[in-house]
Formats: C-alpha cells, sequence, structure tokens
C-alpha cells in the first residue's frame, strides 16, 4: 500500500506573508520526502490540537498569537520550551501533542556563525517571547545578558525571572557590550521605517544582531552600518529555528545552506533587488 503524504503546518495569525511553507516545502522536496507544509490560520490557540488530529498533521511550527497560549492544550513541553515560556514548534505522536522551542536553538546557531557566547556580554533589547528565548540561550551558552525594554515593568519583571539586570531605554546609549540582539517587533514589515531605539544612541557593542528577518535590512541594522558596527539580521536564525523542527520531525538531517537560499531570495524579491 502507498505510504500517505506527510503533513506539515504552520498555525498563527495571520500567516498569509510566512515564508516558512516556501522553506520547509523547497527542504522536503530535496530531502525526497514525499511531505507537504501549509499554512493555517488559526484564530484560537485550542483550535490547533484538533486540527492537527484530525488532518494528521505529524509536526507544526506555531507563530504570533499562540506561542504562550499552547500551553493550555498540549499533553507534554520540553523543558527549554518550559523555561522560556514559549511553545513555537508542536510534534503529534501517538495520540499527543508535544510542544519544543526551536526559537532559541535557531538563536545559538545564528550567534555562533559570528561570535561566541562564553564570558561575553549581550544586550537583549525587548521582553516577548523572542527575548526569553534569547535569554535562555545566552545564559545556558555561559554569557551574559542585560535586559533593556521600552515597557519598564515587563523589563524588570523579565530580570527578576532570569537574573539579570534591566536598563530602561533611555540609558541604552551609556551602555557597553559585546553584542546587541533586538528581539522587539520594531522595524518589521510593513512598517519598516521604525527602529526600536529612535532618539537613543547605539551602546558601545561589537555587532548588532536584528532577529527581525523581513526586511533583510532593517532599519535598526542600516543605522548601525551608518554607525560603523557590523550587522547581523534575523535570516540565520529563522533558517535554524526551521531546520531543528525538520530535524525534530523526521530526524533526518535538512537542507540547510537551500533552505537560507530560498529564503534569502523570496526576501530580496519583495524588497525589488
Ligand atoms: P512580542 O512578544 O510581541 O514582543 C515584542 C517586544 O517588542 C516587546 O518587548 C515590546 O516592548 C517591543 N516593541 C514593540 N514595538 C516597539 C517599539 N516601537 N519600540 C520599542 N520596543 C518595541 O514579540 P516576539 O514574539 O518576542 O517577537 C519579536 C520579534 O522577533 C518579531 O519581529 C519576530 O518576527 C522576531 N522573531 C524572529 C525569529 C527568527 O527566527 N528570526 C524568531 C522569533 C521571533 P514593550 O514590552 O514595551 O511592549
Amino acid at each position: 500500500m502507498k505510504r500517505k503524504k506527510r503533513l506539515f503546518a504552520l498555525f498563527g495569525n495571520p500567516v498569509a506573508q510566512s515564508l516558512s511553507p516556501l522553506m520547509h516545502n523547497a527542504a522536503y522536496k530535496a530531502m525526497k520526502l514525499d511531505a507537504r507544509y501549509i499554512a493555517i490560520r488559526k484564530e484560537k490557540a485550542r483550535d490547533i490540537a484538533k486540527e492537527m488530529a484530525l488532518c494528521n498533521i505529524e509536526g507544526a511550527s506555531v507563530t504570533i498569537p499562540h506561542k504562550t497560549a499552547l500551553f493550555d492544550c498540549i499533553d507534554s513541553v520540553s523543558d527549554s520550551a518550559l523555561k522560556i515560556g514559549a511553545v513555537n514548534t508542536l510534534t503529534f505522536h501517538n495520540g499527543t501533542l508535544k510542544g519544543d522551542n526551536t526559537d532559541w536553538t535557531g538563536f545559538v546557531h545564528a550567534v555562533e556563525m559570528f561570535t561566541t557566547f562564553k564570558g561575553n556580554t549581550f544586550i537583549v533589547l525587548g521582553a516577548g517571547g523572542a527575548a526569553r528565548a534569547a535569554l535562555f540561550a545566552i545564559l545556558k551558552k555561559e554569557g551574559r545578558a542585560v535586559i533593556v525594554n521600552r515597557t519598564q515593568s515587563k523589563g524588570e519583571s523579565l530580570g527578576r525571572e532570569f537574573g539579570c539586570d534591566f536598563f530602561p531605554l533611555k540609558h541604552l546609549g551609556a551602555l557597553e557590550g559585546h553584542c546587541l540582539i533586538n528581539c522587539t517587533s520594531a522595524g518589521m514589515h510593513p512598517l519598516i521605517d521604525r527602529s526600536p531605539i529612535e532618539g537613543s544612541a547605539f551602546p558601545r557593542c561589537s555587532f548588532v544582531m536584528d532577529m527581525i528577518y523581513n526586511p533583510l535590512k532593517t532599519k535598526l541594522c542600516a543605522d548601525a552600518d551608518h554607525a560603523g558596527i557590523p550587522t547581523v539580521t534575523g535570516l540565520s536564525m529563522f533558517v535554524h529555528q526551521g531546520a531543528d523542527q525538520i530535524r525534530l520531525w523526521t530526524k533526518l538531517e535538512p537542507p540547510v545552506e537551500l533552505m537560507r537560499h530560498i529564503a534569502e531570495r523570496a526576501l530580496s524579491h519583495e524588497a525589488g533587488q
């Protein structure tokens, strides 16, 4: 009997703009897997589990706004996702749904392409799910982290949880660290003329990394270029968090460079380059 096509999905709201289907489907084709990855818009997190069981979806990526709400709808969760407080990956196996987080592993891969964690101080800008994944990764890899956020109460509470100092956004220019990591959504498509540090100076640092990958060159990175600070885009993190999902679901090695090429080409095309 012919084996049924394997099904993977992205759940979120909105999902139409996502590059994940393009990148995952290209990877499965290159891996010669009879599999398909589709984007499904869902307003409520609890409907995701039902849909996966109903349609026999083996694995799913989860994006805004469901990364935190999913904890109530899954049967088990990895230690890392629990500590981060966000699930971006679901695996449906033998009737049970497990939550995981590959944002932090994707972040580790991306950072280790240009520097090391151990002993270096990272200035984490933001206090949402992406900042939590970055903090978890930095501390696990024996780096140091300080938090800067627009809303003081959120930044302070995150600082207490992860045992890091917090500084208000207006103090950013006075800070010093190895790398500034933008974990905010300011500057993301379509509001590409925004920067999270509008009106503040860059800290003294050797690198600026933006987790945003659309656009490829954010205003923050363009401003850092002007200030003479080397920049890293969110593309590598995006590619690696997707590659880690494929490893979890298929136990096979995905074609990472092809995935990067596909995503980069689509983003350059969108930017009219
Ligand atoms: P989130 O939970 O909604 O958090 C957003 C953060 O951005 C909050 O700390 C918020 O500050 C801050 N913020 C928003 N607008 C701002 C502005 N104009 N100025 C200063 N701060 C601002 O979002 P998230 O899930 O953490 O995602 C954040 C970004 O990371 C998104 O752009 C997402 O696409 C990106 N990301 C990329 C990858 C990748 O693979 N490359 C993976 C995950 C996430 P307040 O606390 O003051 O509201």
